[in-house]
């Protein structure tokens, strides 16, 4: 992979861009989205870039979906109250500008006309 190639989700990963990281495994890491659509907005991203959408993470390795629906459970358990949406955009036409399969976990009350409404 070219380094223009490489996801600016890698490129957090690799701490060569700053974000406000708020857990981290060996296989996983999530971190507040930039332009927040609800109070809390948190996107969990799998370390591998090798996944663009969450059909082929499912396919290929339902051990490391499973691991981010249980991090998207414990940050709504410590950012929020517990309750959350969880959602994955599939595809450009779905919205989704980030190729590097991630989960947005939005919790609190959510705005009318985003990506979760
Ligand atoms: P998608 O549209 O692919 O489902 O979601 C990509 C998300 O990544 C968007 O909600 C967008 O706000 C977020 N995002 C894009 N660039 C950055 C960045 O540099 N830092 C952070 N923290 N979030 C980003």
């Amino acid at each position: 992979m070219t380094e223009e190639d490489r996801s600016i989700f890698s490129r957090i990963i690799d701490r060569e861009i700053p974000a406000r990281i708020v857990a981290e495994t060996e296989t996983i890491i999530a971190f507040h989205d930039v332009a927040p659509q609800a109070p809390v907005h948190v996107l969990v991203v799998p370390k591998t870039a090798q996944y663009v959408t969450v059909n082929e993470l499912a396919a290929a390795d339902p051990g490391l979906l499973a691991e981010m629906v249980k991090m998207a459970q414990s940050l709504a358990d410590d950012l929020a109250q517990g309750d959350y949406r969880l959602v994955f955009n599939s595809g450009a036409s779905a919205g989704q500008t980030v190729f590097h399969v991630h989960a947005h976990v939005l919790a609190g009350a959510l705005e009318e006309g985003t990506l979760a409404g």
